[in-house]
This record gives structure tokens, sequence and C-alpha cells, in this order.
């Protein structure tokens, strides 16, 4: 399978949509908020100033962030197919994995954007914090993360078209309705 990059708003289902996927096609997936909330947990260095950025809604540096997926990724059986979630998020960051896959003989591969409308983000996102307690699911740092994704990561869309990947899928209430056209589409990239 070729890599994929997941795309979306916070709570546009990233992490949900990335399951399924590993689970039909047998992927490597490489969350880098997981990443960062493993870091926090066990206390880095790293991981005080992922804290410090998250808790506001704010984006870690693009620098410590194209280390890190570097480093993951090799560990991730390159070649395998893997798809990327919560990375890239900024121009400076997609040019970074353009160039770390072009390094290793591999491509892009697909782009999936997941558009929801913000009353449903927003929802989801309340509660997701009721059901685990993640410390940036509070309305107020939602509404910054809001804010970062439109100035800093919505603009990559136009990137991904650039690139000729990009590949559209909406929010119609159901995510049955969802899966099956993310899937029919993946079923013809294999
Ligand atoms: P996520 O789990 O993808 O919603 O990420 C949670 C938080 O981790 C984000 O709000 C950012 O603060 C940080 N983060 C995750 N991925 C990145 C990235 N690629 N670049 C910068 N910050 C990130």
């Amino acid at each position: 399978m070729k890599n994929i990059i997941i795309f979306g708003a916070p709570g546009s289902g990233k992490g949900t949509y990335s399951d399924e996927i590993v689970s039909r096609y047998g992927m490597g997936h490489i969350s880098t908020g997981d990443v960062l909330r493993a870091e926090i947990k066990n206390g880095t260095e790293l991981g005080k100033l992922a804290k410090g950025l998250i808790d506001k809604g704010q984006l870690i540096p693009d620098d410590v962030m194209v280390n890190i997926l570097a480093k993951v990724y090799d560990e991730k059986v390159p070649g395998k197919g893997v798809i990327f979630d919560g990375f890239p998020r900024t121009i400076t960051q997609a040019e970074a994995l353009k160039n770390m896959l072009a390094d290793r003989h591999h491509e892009l591969g697909n782009m999936i954007e997941l558009i929801v409308d913000e009353e449903t983000l927003m929802s989801r996102l309340l509660n997701r914090a009721k059901e685990q307690g993640r410390a940036d699911d509070n309305e107020e740092t939602i509404k910054a993360r809001f804010q970062v994704y439109h100035n800093q990561t919505e603009p990559l869309a136009e990137w991904f078209e650039k690139e000729g990947i990009r590949h559209t899928f909406t929010w119609k209430g159901d995510k049955d309705t969802m899966l099956k056209e993310i899937f029919a589409f993946l079923d013809t990239q294999q």
C-alpha cells in the first residue's frame, strides 16, 4: 500500500479512520500527537517542551517535529506503507516530509482529507474530553487549535492539491458512509 497522509481539523476523525485503515490494509501508523503524549507521560525534555505548547493549543516547532518524524518513520518498516496522522501540519513540515521520503526513494502517496463542519467537530471534542480526559480538549484550547488549524494547517490542502494527491471526503452524518467511501478509493490504490 502507498503511504497515506490523513488530514483534517481537530476532531475530524484522523485517529479513528487511521485505525480502520490500519486494520484493513495492515500498514504502519505514525500519530505525532501520540508520540508527543508518550514523551509527556515519560517526563522527557521533549515532553516538557511539548506539554506547554499542547496545553495552549499551539504547534511544536517544525525542526523538532521533522526530527521526530524521521526517527519514527525509520522504525516503522519503511516500504510497507505508513499512515501519517497529524503530520504534516505546516508547509515546512510537508516539504520536509517530501524530501525525507525522496531521500529513501519512497513516495508521498495519497492525502486523505476529512471535511467535517465545525459544530460537529466541537461536540466531538467536548465529548472526547469527558471520555478520555485529554488536557487539550477544553473549550478554550479547542478554539485555539481551530485557529491554528485555519491559519497554519488548512493552507496545506492546496499544497497537496498541487502535488496531485489530494482526495477529499466530506462528513454526511455517519461513520459507515465515510468509511465506505474511503475504502472504495483506497482499494484502487494497493
Ligand atoms: P493531535 O493528537 O494530532 O491532535 O495533536 C495534539 C497536539 O500535539 C497538537 O495540538 C500540537 O500541539 C501537537 N502536535 C501534534 N502533531 C504536530 C505536528 N505535526 N506539528 C506540530 N505540533 C504537533
